[in-house]
């Protein structure tokens, strides 16, 4: 599938990426390893090569690493292993052992790194895919407000597409972002809100389910699994309302859908980065209608079908605000009919 953010043919569809699970990250017989210890400075910062196979232990990535930003002059040689940065590896799932990485898996966080730092490593560590420069802030929209323009990370080279895979009962889901624009997550074992979900869509069996704030798409996707005809997302914040659409045409296989049809372009929608007033951003045709806005969730009112049984949910970025919150849901009950949750 084309890609995004850079262009490139660099997605697959979601079984193409889940039928690789299995052994993505995983040493073949010949693989050599070396842990070393993350909290000092490498002692053997001798680059190894990766395996015939193709594939390298992390922590020699990292030494790798290390090596090139002690070359140009990032790190001194006293920093631990750490301080080259955070791995987020593509694509992400539950994992119970350090990963062994193939070409382009790798999207490294850093929080001090030049142009030309990051455009060595990529073109030298074959493992890492994109290096991206942090901050001390969450990328994207991280409260209730709508009236900043939220702040995003820097990309410094390569491409920062990645996917997270998020187990449901009704089966694996692939979700895509780019990485810099959005907060970062982490798939585990169980996920409490794809469970919340599931529950009140089987205790409810609604002909319509509202994902108020989806950020990528994983809760409105679940419900998507799970069959639910109708499926309303939005999102306010412009790369989670795309990724939320790209990731219908991602899962389409999974879906009971003749066609994803997604409204706007991805560099375009930069130029209104916070939605008000929902646009329809993608719908699907088929025995399932999904549709994705971008706009301020309270205004979802205005283009929702009528007399028809509704499921909403609402998962705020910041629930540490609790009168917000239920404000918020209040006033979200007065508009939309049917029953909504925080997951
Ligand atoms: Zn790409
Ligand atoms: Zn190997």
């Amino acid at each position: 599938m084309k890609c995004p953010v850079c262009g490139d043919d660099c997605v697959l569809e979601a079984r193409e990426i889940i039928s690789h699970l299995p052994t993505i990250f995983s040493r073949c017989p010949d693989c050599r390893y070396h842990v070393v210890d993350k909290n000092s400075p490498p002692t053997d910062p001798e680059i190894k090569e990766p395996c015939t196979c193709g594939k390298r232990f992390i922590d020699d990535v990292f030494v790798h690493i290390y090596c090139i930003m002690k070359d140009e002059g990032l790190l001194s040689g006293r920093e631990p292993l750490t301080a080259v940065g955070m791995p987020l590896v593509h694509p992400g799932f539950f994992m119970k052992v350090p990963p062994f990485l193939p070409g382009d898996s790798l999207v490294l966080l850093c929080r001090s790194v030049d142009k030309k730092t990051a455009e060595r490593i990529i073109k030298e560590v074959s493992e890492v895919r994109a290096v991206i420069k942090t901050g001390d802030f969450t990328p994207g929209i991280s409260d209730t407000g709508l009236e900043e323009v939220p702040k995003t990370y820097e990309l410094m080279a390569g491409c920062d597409i990645r996917a997270n895979v998020f187990v449901t009962h009704s089966g694996p889901l692939v979700l895509y972002k780019q990485q810099s624009t959005m907060h970062i997550e982490f798939p585990r074992a169980f996920n409490p809100k794809i469970d919340a979900v599931e529950k009140n869509i089987r205790m409810t069996s609604p002909e319509l389910f509202i994902d108020a704030c989806c950020g990528t798409g994983t809760l409105g996707l679940t419900a998507g699994r799970m069959g639910v005809p109708r499926i309303i997302m939005n999102d306010a914040w412009y790369a989670a309302a795309f990724f939320a659409a790209y990731n219908i045409k991602v899962n389409r296989e999974f879906f009971n859908v003749e066609s994803v049809t997604i409204l706007e372009d991805y560099r375009q929608m930069q130029a209104h980065p916070v939605g008000t007033v929902p646009r329809k951003i993608c719908e699907t045709a088929g025995g399932q209608m999904i549709e994705v806005y971008q706009g301020d969730f309270l205004e979802l009112y205005g283009v929702l079908p009528g007399k028809i049984s509704t499921l909403s949910v609402i998962d705020l970025f910041e629930k540490k605000d609790m009168a917000k919150v239920l404000s918020m849901m209040e006033q979200w009950r007065r508009r939309v009919p049917g029953e909504v949750f925080i997951p």
